[in-house]
This record gives structure tokens, sequence and C-alpha cells, in this order.
């Protein structure tokens, strides 16, 4: 979180008779005792207008929702389960909901047992409900409903989505805005903290002309902070034997802006007195990732949804999958003669992020990455055995500075759900084989054949390969992108272009500046034996062993060689691999041992970092104008700088993943979805800003190294 509100605590519950959570902290009820349903329904759809307006929807309509506390997410299956009933099944519905006291998993189960009509979603939300209960956003995405589930407090919470910045057209704000709110949360005269006048700024800073909300609640201060900030405020009769109720529409007829350079941020109170204005601030950073189209991309044709993907490696499948999940018109090129032949060519990769006790962007990352990265692998591995296994991944305590470091870890995560820390008898035996240490198990993580994975996911949505081509120009012209190859045949045209191809992304002008650099890993196959058959999950140390695959071999690997490019495979690495296996297992070491090492046969491949080890994902800036824009950094590099930069309208990367692209990729392609769909912010403002293709930019420029 960029602000610094207070952290989230688990809700306190009590449970009446009929099983219904009560708060204790807050004395209040979830729902109405008497008809939970009947009063979302009442209160929060229908006056809302939910019904009429899904209903009125075109094909590939999105519709945004943001609420004030998930509670138990029973508002949340209220709607989805109309949704269902009523707008286009090609629609897409996103649900953005702050919670500062998130009920655990336990609680949540039991909260939801009150609502067997709702069983086929709730069991889908219980099973995607985030195992690591920390503070920022959690997205979770079901088919053409998705959840943005903001842990922290109202205000913060949703201050996280500002990074949600249509770079082209939208001034920033396209993807954040709110078509109606539920302003749930306990009632004012119990919790008047949340209610409070930034909470209803920022509402009104994530609304937009026509956006509704509705309440249960018809207090005074929740009704004159509403009208304040440019709500109509009209009472209904209350749900039940509740007197009344408020719902209203945004209008921008109350607003006017009074500085011109913060024209969205700035919000008149509708008085009959003076006006005063309202003033709600943009995030406090030294650079805004929000963007401006320059005059001459200004024609650019967005609406048409016609994708590009330059890289039919893993980052390409699974940004073309996504897309197509998005109603996206998706097409790869790819210059290798199949998919994922270079660094996503390996027989055996495995779901693995590091943890870490510290906070910052990049275990930040890794945590969120690793459970999104789960919630996306489960069900492949279940309906499809080719692409790999849930196996279970083991991190071992390799050594005291491993144990040390695990044993914080523990202290800091091991209450919630995400794994377990074993001894190492415990891990010995569920592991299958005799292991020198324990570590940290997670159930939820396996090994995944990157290949297959890449076949199916571009099957499931009929996208179309042209392999053996390789782009080598991108040319913006009469508002699209045309793509030519080697022989400088123009091969297509595009409203937007995903450049998705590693380190090749230097070859085309609109992305060389970016600081992509190479590592070299060789992979080792080791044919299995009686003993290591028996091993059934991976195990991983500074190098990995995962589970013998239908071809009777394990992957071992992988060594780790910055700045080479070689793709000889040499017996010295090899015989590095072979080491680990002495790291997690003495007597596996001596079975799996090669005779000659001459016999052993292995892969080596390149693949692409960045010099922060995190990926880069989002829209490609153009950097004559980012040197122009925020020349004045190279004198304060701390100042904030209200004008935005500037990005080629359409075209975006996402590159960068090392050897994770496994882990980082299912997160890391919803931010890139994000972008380029207008939709809620998935990850953060920071994280997005620590991902986003600006970041070395800004950076150089501050440092005065452009
Ligand atoms: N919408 C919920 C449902 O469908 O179950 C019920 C919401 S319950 C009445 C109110 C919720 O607001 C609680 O879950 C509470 O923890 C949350 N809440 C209270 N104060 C908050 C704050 N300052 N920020 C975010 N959430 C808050």
């Amino acid at each position: 979180m960029t602000d610094s509100p207070p952290t989230f605590s688990y809700a306190q519950l009590n449970w009446d008779e009929q099983g219904q959570p009560i708060s204790s902290v807050f004395g209040d009820v979830y729902f109405s005792k008497t008809d939970g349903l009947g009063e979302t329904e009442y209160v929060f759809l229908h006056h809302n207008q939910l019904a009429q307006r899904w209903q009125a929807l075109s094909e590939n309509e999105s519709f945004v929702i943001g609420e004030t506390g998930f509670g138990t997410g029973l508002n949340f299956l209220c709607a989805w389960n109309t949704w269902l009933q009523t707008a286009p099944a090609s629609g897409q519905l996103h649900f953005v909901s702050v919670e500062r006291y998130p009920l655990s998993l336990e609680s949540l189960e039991k909260s939801l047992e009150l609502w067997p009509q709702l069983k086929p979603l709730s069991d889908q939300l219980i099973h995607q409900y985030p195992k690591c209960l920390v503070e920022g956003v959690h997205r979770l995405e079901f088919a053409n409903v998705s959840l943005t589930l903001i842990i922290g407090d109202a205000v913060s919470g949703f201050k996280e989505l500002q990074a949600s910045f249509h770079p082209d057209y939208s001034g920033g704000f396209a993807g954040s805005s709110m078509d109606a709110w539920f302003l749930d949360g306990f009632a004012p005269s119990k919790n008047p903290q949340m209610w409070s006048q930034d909470l209803f700024e920022i509402i009104a800073r994530l609304s937009k002309p026509q956006t509704t909300f509705a309440t249960f609640t018809s207090a005074g201060l929740v009704r004159r902070g509403l009208a304040a900030v440019g709500f109509s405020v009209v009472k209904e009769k209350g749900y039940g034997n509740k007197r009344e109720m408020i719902r209203g529409v945004f209008d921008p007829a109350l607003i006017e802006a009074s500085e011109p350079e913060l024209v969205k941020s700035e919000f008149l109170e509708q008085t009959a007195e003076p006006r005063k204005p309202i003033v709600v601030r943009c995030q406090e950073t030294p650079w805004q990732v929000t963007g401006e189209t320059p005059e001459k991309y200004q024609c650019h044709r967005w609406q048409e949804k016609t994708v590009a993907v330059i890289g039919g490696g893993l980052a390409g499948c699974i940004s073309a999958y996504a897309l197509s999940q998005r109603g996206f018109d998706v097409q790869i090129f790819e210059s290798q003669d199949d998919i994922a032949q270079a660094a996503s060519g390996n027989p055996q990769g495995v779901v693995y992020a590091r943890m870490s006790p510290e906070t910052g962007s990049l275990p930040n990352f890794n945590l969120q990455a690793l459970q999104a990265a789960e919630r996306f692998y489960v069900p492949f591995w279940s309906d499809y055995p080719s692409i790999g296994k849930r196996c279970g991944v083991l991190q071992l305590a390799f050594n005291d500075k491993q144990q040390a470091l695990q044993d914080q870890i523990s202290a800091r995560f091991g209450h919630q759900d995400l794994f377990s820390t074993l001894d190492s008898t415990a891990a010995s035996e569920l592991a299958g084989v005799s292991l020198n240490h324990g570590g940290l198990y997670f159930p939820d993580c396996g090994w995944v054949h990157p290949r297959n994975l890449c076949r199916t996911l571009l099957a499931q949505k009929d996208i179309p390969v042209q392999a053996s081509c390789t782009v080598t120009k991108i040319k913006f012209e009469h508002g699209l992108w045309t793509l030519f190859d080697d022989r400088k045949t123009p091969l297509g045209q595009f409203s937007h272009v995903v450049v998705a191809n590693a380190k090749d992304a230097l070859a085309l002008k609109q992305s060389q500046h970016l600081p992509l650099r190479s590592v070299r890993g060789q992979v080792s196959f080791v044919p299995s034996t009686a003993m290591s058959s028996q091993l059934n999950m991976v195990v991983c140390s500074e190098g990995y062993l995962a589970p013998a695959d239908a071809s009777g071999h394990h992957c071992l690997g992988a060594t780790f060689n910055p700045k080479s490019e070689d793709l000889t495979v040499f017996e010295h690495d090899h015989l590095a691999n072979f080491a680990h296996i002495d790291q997690f297992s003495h007597e596996l070491g001596q079975d799996l041992a090669p005779k000659a090492i001459s016999d052993i046969r292995g892969r080596a491949a390149i693949r692409c970092t960045t010099p922060d080890y995190l990926p880069i994902v989002g829209p490609l800036p153009i950097p004559k104008r980012f040197d122009e824009r925020f020349d004045r950094l190279r004198k304060n590099a701390r100042q904030h700088i209200p004008c935005a930069g500037s990005y080629y309208p359409g075209l975006y990367t996402s590159v960068g993943y090392g050897s994770r692209a496994l882990a980082y990729l299912p997160l890391a392609t919803q931010l890139l979805v994000a972008h380029m769909n207008h939709e809620p912010n998935p990850i953060g403002f920071e994280l997005a800003r620590a991902l986003h293709p600006a970041r070395f930019l800004i950076r150089d420029i501050a440092r005065n190294k452009r």
C-alpha cells in the first residue's frame, strides 16, 4: 500500500443461534438477521437497478461495482448470480471490494453455508479466497466475473486503484471508474471511522457520469458527505422494518474544476453557500504512470481489439489466452518454427517463487504472484495431465542461513494457509524419499510442461500462430499498427500489439530502450530409478529436482550464468546440477549419480531478466517525450510532476521473467490485460509502478544518466 494506513486485522466474530456472524468489535451484523439475501437484493441490486442495466448491455461490455466492506462476500455472490441471469454471456463483471477486517477462510466457509442456493458460486469463491491474507490487492478470476479484493482500509484501499492508467486516451481513470457502488460497512453510528469525508471523496474520484450508489443507511453524515462530492441523494423505504435507505447518481454538473492541472482531482461542494473546493489529492509520487496521446497517435482505433502478440513462448501464449478471454481477437507471431522453443522449451518447469520475511516490491510481488499462479494452474493440472502435476513443492532449508530465513518467513506467514513448515522426518515421509533437511512445503504448487501448457491454452481459444516469422518492424499508420517481417513484407494490421519476445524485444525500435539482460541456464535430464521414482514432489534448494515425467526422466537444474548467450551444453554444468542432489538427499545423490558424465543429456537456454529482477509489464513509453516531460527530475528526483508521460497507443510489453516465468506470468498477465482493457488495477499502485515499462527511463532521467 502506498499511504500509511493502519494495517488490517482478522474479523473477530461471534455466531448467533442461527449460525449468523456478528462482529464482536463493532457489535453489528453482516447482513439482515431475518433475510440477508433479500436485503442485498433490495438495497444493493434493486436500488442500483442492476438487472435492468445489465439486460441493456451490449456484447462484450463490462460493468464495474465498487463495494465498501467485503465481509462474507454475500453481496458479491448475489451480484454475480444476477449477472449470470441478466448480462450478455460475453460481458465481464468487475467487482472491486475493500475489507479491513477480512474473515478467515474457515469463517467465510461457515458464513456461506447459510446460503445453499448460492453454493455453486460460493464454492468457487472459497476455492480461490486468498490463502495469505496480506494487505493489498488480490485478484480472483471466475468465468466472466473478476473480484478485486483489496485488503486494507477503505480509503487507502481505493487509492490503490489509481494506477489505472489507460495511457492513451482516458487520462488514467477509465479502468477504475465504478458504474455502481455498494456502500456497505457497519452502521455509521458503530463504525464512524469508515464513513469519513476522505471516503466520500475517493468514491467521487472513482465515479463517472451516471455512476449510481445504494446504501442501507440514511445517516445524515452519509447523505451530506455524498452530496458534497457530487452525488444526488434520494431517500427510499428501508428493507424490512428499517425506515429509510438512500440511493443516488453521480452528476458531473455538480463538479467544477478549480485548478487546471488537477482537473479530475478537484471537486466542488454543492451547497447554497459560496463553493469551497474539496481537494482529492493524487498519490504523492514523483512521477505518474498515466498518459496522454501525442497528436500523431490520436487517431488510434483502440475499440477494434485486434492484437498481435510478438513471441510464442510462455509470456506470449499466456497473454494471448488471457486477452482472448476478454474478447480480443489475437494472433501470435513466432520466429522459431513452433511455440515454446527457447527459454520455454524445457520439459519441466517449477511453479516456485521466493518467499521473504521482508516487504518491498520484489517480495510483495513474489507472494502475490505465487498465489495467482496456484489459482491459475490448479484447474489445468486437474483437467490436463500432460501439462504437469500439482505435486507440491518443498523449499529446503539446506543450510543455517536458509534455516534462519525460513524461520523468519514462518514467523510472518506460518499462521496462514499458503505453506506448512516440515522438519526433515516429515518432509521425507511426504516426499517419498529420504531428505537431508526440512523446509517450507507448498501443497498447491507443482511442475509444468511449458510447451504442453502453451498448446493447451492456444487450442482452448483457437488462437492462430504464425511460426517461422520474425517481426522486425512495427509501424503506426492510419490508427493501427502494421507488422513487417525481415523481408519487409507486411504481416497484417492490429489495433494492439504485445511485445512478448524476451530479449528479441531489443530488435524493435519501440522497445529497444528496455534494459533486458541475458542469463544462460542449463538443465540436465536424469533417467529415473526405482528409488527416485518414489519422489512425489518437487524439491528445491539452489537447484530443483522434479518427479519423473511421462518419459521416465527427472529434470534437474538449472545453472545461472549471467551475460552468457552460449547454447552449448557443458559437462561442468551437468556436474553443478548433480551437486544439488546431494543438498537434497545423500541417498538420492548416490542413487542418481551418473555412471559417465558423457551419458547425461541436457539443454541450455537463454532467459531474459531485468536489473531489478521484476518483469516489465505495461504500456511502452516514448523515450523522447519522457526526456522532455521529466527533465525537471534531473534537479530534484523526488518532486511531483503533475503532467503525464507519453506512450505509444495500443503498444504493450510483457518481458523479463528470468527463470520465474511460470510463477510470475499469471499475475503479470492480469496487469497487462488491465492496462489494455481498461480494467481495475489487479495488483495495486506500487506494484503496477514497480513493473511499469517506464520505470527505468524515469530512474535514468532522475540520475541524470540519459
Ligand atoms: N458486504 C458484506 C457481505 O456481503 O457480507 C457485509 C459487510 S459488513 C456489514 C461491513 C464490512 O465492512 C465488514 O466486513 C467490516 O470488516 C468492513 N469494514 C469496516 N470498516 C472498514 C474500513 N474502514 N475499511 C474497510 N472495510 C471496513
